[in-house]
């Protein structure tokens, strides 16, 4: 294994995992615990058999900027993870927060729960922070729409399909998209709530069709300009629930039904594009591949100039979910 990596090469990105406890179910089937967590690295221990049925435990070690265990809360992934990021807009720049992982490992937790996902933390220090005098007249903006397949809906607008232009200078936007004026986190926590009643499903249950889409939550600072009542955005902040990444394939029946594999294929698509994007981003490059997906490209700001990116996994630590934990950290681990 490789010695730990604390710093990205453009110190613009973050990628970071977090660990969710045994659940109920899982406790009471008996499955064990096969992830060990440290500071700044995680260890998996995987269950195998040689070719003689011999048992053995293999270890796969992995070293991320951040290691959430199993008793650290949202307000310390907060504090270490997406601080900086709040930091970022005040500062004029944008910023985003994904959490990538399977159905069933936290990522709506961790993002846009109900109570105090990241997004709410995020709100309560945005709000603290505008009181001083020097940010007199900012405007807060949300923003909250989903992305099923490679189409966009307005999660606080009836789930309107919504038009995507890329402009004459490469600028990416949603035409119409519903934009939402708060003052407060009260505000912030109701257009949650309104638009959240408007995701697909809403349910967060294994396999329900939420986790088949991307969720986009974005707060935006807007400063006075002129006389322009509208004024212009400063910084952008998005939180971002993405798709399971599961295959299709392994959603038992798959094979049989083409929207599941067309679901699965582009959510594939998109999440291949997002590591590229990242990295790119990191890199500094100036050619984006964000045309590559949906997501991608209506993020594409997010991954030019003056950003920052951090990246959650979410594992959950039972043995059955071993392949797909595997393949989340694996993945995590080349975006950065
Ligand atoms: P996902 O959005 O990735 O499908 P969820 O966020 O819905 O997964 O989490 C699945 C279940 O696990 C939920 O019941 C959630 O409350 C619980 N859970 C997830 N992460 C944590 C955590 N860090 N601590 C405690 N419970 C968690
Ligand atoms: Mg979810």
């Amino acid at each position: 294994s490789s010695p730990p990596i604390s710093q990205s090469p453009g110190g613009k990105i973050s990628v970071c995992v977090r660990k969710r406890p045994l659940s109920k179910s899982e406790l009471q089937r008996g499955e064990a615990d096969i992830i060990e967590t440290g500071v700044g690295m995680l260890s998996v221990h995987e269950n195998k058999k040689k070719v003689d049925l011999t048992k053995y435990i293999e270890e796969h070690r992995f070293y991320f900027d951040q290691v959430f265990g199993q008793n650290d809360d949202n307000s310390i992934v907060y504090q270490k993870s997406v601080s900086p990021l709040v930091t970022q807009i005040f500062n004029g720049g944008n910023a985003t927060c994904f959490a990538y992982g399977q159905t069933g490992s936290g990522k709506t937790y961790t993002m846009l729960d109900s109570n105090e996902g990241l997004y709410i933390l995020a709100g309560q220090d945005i709000f603290q922070r505008l009181k001083n005098p020097e940010y007199k007249g900012t405007q807060v903006v949300v923003v909250f729409y989903e992305i099923y397949l490679t189409d966009v809906y307005d999660l606080l607008n009836d789930r309107k399909r919504l038009h995507v232009r890329e402009k004459a200078n490469h600028n990416v936007c949603i035409k119409d998209i519903a934009e939402v004026s708060i003052t407060s986190v009260n505000d912030l926590y109701s257009v949650f709530e309104y638009g959240n009643k408007n995701r697909r499903i809403g349910s967060t249950g294994a396999n329900s069709e939420s986790s088949r889409s991307h969720a986009v939550m974005q707060i935006q600072l807007r400063r006075p300009k002129g006389t322009n009542p509208i004024g212009h955005t400063v910084g952008k902040l998005s939180f971002i629930d993405l798709a399971g990444n599961e295959r299709g394939a392994d959603r038992g029946d798959s094979q049989k039904d083409s929207t599941v594999r067309r679901e699965g294929s582009e959510i594939n698509k998109s999440l291949l594009a997002l590591k590229e994007c990242i990295r790119a981003l990191d890199m500094g490059k100036s050619h984006q591949p964000f045309r590559q997906s949906r997501l991608t490209m209506v993020l594409r700001d997010s991954f030019i100039g003056n950003s920052l990116c951090c990246m959650i996994a979410t594992v959950a630590p039972n043995s059955s979910n071993c392949d797909h934990t595997l393949n989340t950290l694996r993945y995590a681990d080349r975006v950065k």
